[in-house]
């Protein structure tokens, strides 16, 4: 049995036809499914329309979450819940065509693998600025912590293993995408092309993917505080030579033209520490949620089986 994970946020105008679609596929191939739909505290009617659709069918759950926290907090309640075989995560909009779930399944069930992972052959449209930050993102990823996320969707096929696996992960500021890269098991890449969004438009704003990039960047890898260490011991090497220089004026009576290294000197270092203070606290922000131990998210309502636990 397959458990399909649907993190939906506003997308009321639209989201029975995406599940009426990725239902028949799936009922046409024979895929025996259970869904879980989870709105992620949508504004519009979206949670009206999933509570109507859990209510008439048993194998579909929905979850509501107290408010919005994000599709990351989504999948993972999502992920709670499933208890199928295998799991696959997609987005509620189609652009993860369900067209690939058959041979998704077929990888996982034949050729054995523990995850089928959904990879972008060819990024929808997208702003150059967008695609630019996006490749330096993955290229730091990479080179930091060896983890290959270029392309990377979060549209992929996890065996019951992954998931158990994954639930032992006590972190709350996880990433979903490079999460299920972390663990590891043998995975199989897959090709997608992103379609046009169904209806409605991307949630994302600059804003949330910066946000979501340093969430990133710093659940994976400590390097940025690598890197301080190094450019205070580089700096301090400079200001060493520098100090010596401008004693050796002093004494021979040469002193008092060194004014603009005074004014250089500041601002290299004022710079640098305050970078390296913005990087320790983002590591320290991430240290006072995880010691906090507040859950990802909170449940509102719950669906399942036709009636409300
Ligand atoms: N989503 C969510 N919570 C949010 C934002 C988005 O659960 O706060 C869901 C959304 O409903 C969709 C998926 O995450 O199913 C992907 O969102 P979207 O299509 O806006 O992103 P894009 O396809 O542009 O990456
Ligand atoms: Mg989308």
């Amino acid at each position: 049995m397959a458990s399909i994970v649907i993190p939906i946020y506003g997308e009321g105008s639209h989201i029975l036809n995406s599940i009426r679609v990725i239902d028949n596929l799936l009922k046409e191939n024979h895929i025996y499914h259970k869904f879980i739909l989870i709105d992620d505290g949508s504004k519009d009617n979206t949670w009206q329309q999933l509570e109507f659709l859990a209510y008439g069918n048993t194998d579909i759950t929905a979850i509501r979450l107290s408010r919005n926290f994000g599709k990351e907090a989504a999948i993972c309640a999502g992920l709670e819940y499933a208890d199928g075989d295998y799991t696959i995560v997609m987005d509620s909009d189609l652009q993860h065509p369900p067209e690939l779930i058959p041979e998704m399944v077929k990888i996982w069930r034949e050729e054995g693998y523990d995850v089928v992972e959904g990879v972008k052959n060819a990024r929808g449209k997208e702003k150059i600025l967008y695609s630019l930050g996006v490749k330096v993102f993955y290229k730091f990823i990479y080179k930091t912590s060896n983890i290959d996320l270029s392309n990377a969707s979060d549209f992929k096929l996890l065996d019951k293993k992954v998931i158990m696996a994954w639930k032992q992960l006590p972190e709350r500021t996880t990433f979903f995408r490079g999460m299920s890269a972390w663990v590891g098991f043998s995975r199989k890449p897959i090709g997608f092309d992103v379609k046009e969004r169904v209806n409605g438009k991307s949630k994302w704003s600059m804003i949330r993917l910066i946000k979501l990039a340093l969430n990133a960047i710093t659940s994976y890898t400590t390097v940025p505080l690598h890197f301080i260490t190094l450019m205070g011991i580089v700096l301090f090497i400079l200001f060493l030579i520098i100090g010596i220089q401008t004693i050796y004026m002093k004494i021979t009576g040469r002193a008092l033209d060194g004014f603009t290294t005074v004014i250089l000197l500041q601002l290299i270092i004022g710079g640098s520490v305050m970078i390296s203070l913005g990087i320790i606290g983002i590591y320290l922000t991430k240290i006072y949620h995880e010691v906090k131990a507040r859950p990802r998210y909170l449940i509102a309502k719950c669906i399942k089986g036709g009636k409300e636990v």
